[in-house]
């Protein structure tokens, strides 16, 4: 029902505001030169950077536990930087989503016989594939090896390689289907796609996200951190509590100021015309999502609710 709304709307108002496509055709990745790289944040917990989202890693006697895995291309590389750090099969695999930049290695993954675990709305959109209005792309249904085995609803617990792993469900925000990684004793947090640190986030509303959910969402973070903790976001370099906070501040200006305006009855195109982002575009504007996309991104979220 969302989508068909999110569709409609689309149609009728902003789809032209809305789509990025032609800044992904002008920045195609270069996959044979792209390089892993891993950075150890804590004994046995590592950062892995790539092509496609941030991956987590955990190593020891239990095994290796990914928190989410690249693009598909990138797939031998990543599982090259993973055994150059264990000699330890991958024995399990987190979706933080289900965005194709961050499961792209599940399909080899999984056939290789690690255990998929995702929020369960993440296998549902997967086993039905999925077209992205913002990048104008068709993603087809997931192959049965790429799927998530194992899904929860609100969170699950992980007791692996001397540490607790805390998966926690993020309700209605980058997607529905949201989940962040707290590994306790190590105090690491793999954000998955609710923070790009740097960079103005995609908000996908067809997916169910929205900006009030990526808001409830950091703040919920933020509760369970402290100064101490390292903060590994979906896009963007490694992280902390003080970044994560100007971020917030980030969205909740931008969502007061986009709600005002829709509220008094403003287009889309006049919202974007009145650069309600401004202080912050030259330091967030130059990612994926340039400042007038991202305006009438939230602006479409706050619409649809
Ligand atoms: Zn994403």
């Amino acid at each position: 029902m969302e989508f068909k709304v999110n569709r409609v709307i689309c149609r009728a108002v902003m789809c032209a505001a809305l789509v990025i496509s032609p800044w992904l055709a002008a920045h195609q990745p270069d996959y044979q030169q792209a390089e892993i790289t891993a950075t150890e944040l804590s004994a046995g917990i590592y950062m892995l950077t790539g092509i496609g989202g941030n991956v987590g890693l955990s190593v020891g006697d239990d095994g290796a536990f990914l928190v989410d895995d690249e693009l598909a291309p990138m797939t031998d590389k990543l599982l090259a930087a993973v055994a150059s750090l264990t000699d330890q099969p991958v024995r399990f695999v987190v979706n933080t989503h289900w965005h194709f930049d961050h499961v792209g290695g599940n399909s080899a993954i999984g056939n290789s016989g690690a255990v998929i675990v995702a929020q369960e709305n993440v296998r549902q959109r997967m086993a039905r594939g999925q077209f992205m209005e913002v990048f104008q792309m068709e993603v087809p249904p997931a192959e049965r090896h790429a799927l998530p085995v194992v899904t929860f609803g609100d969170s699950v617990s992980f007791h692996w390689n001397d540490d607790r792993i805390d998966l926690i469900h993020t309700a209605a925000a980058h997607t529905d289907g949201d989940a962040v990684v707290f590994f306790h004793k190590a105090n690491v947090v793999h954000t998955g796609d609710l923070f790009w640190n740097g960079i103005y986030p995609l908000i996908d509303s067809q997916s169910g996200g929205s900006i009030g959910g990526m808001i409830a969402g950091v703040e919920r973070v933020l509760s369970m951190t402290d100064s101490e903790t390292q903060i590994i976001p979906g896009h963007g370099p490694l992280s902390n509590r003080h970044q994560l906070q100007e971020y917030h501040a980030l969205l909740e200006t931008a969502q007061r100021r986009i709600a005002r305006s829709y509220l008094a009855g403003k287009s889309v195109e006049e919202v974007v015309a009145a650069r309600p982002t401004a202080e912050f575009d030259a330091k967030w504007g130059g990612g994926t999502i340039p400042p007038d996309n991202w305006v009438a991104m939230v602006y479409a979220s706050i619409a649809n609710q």
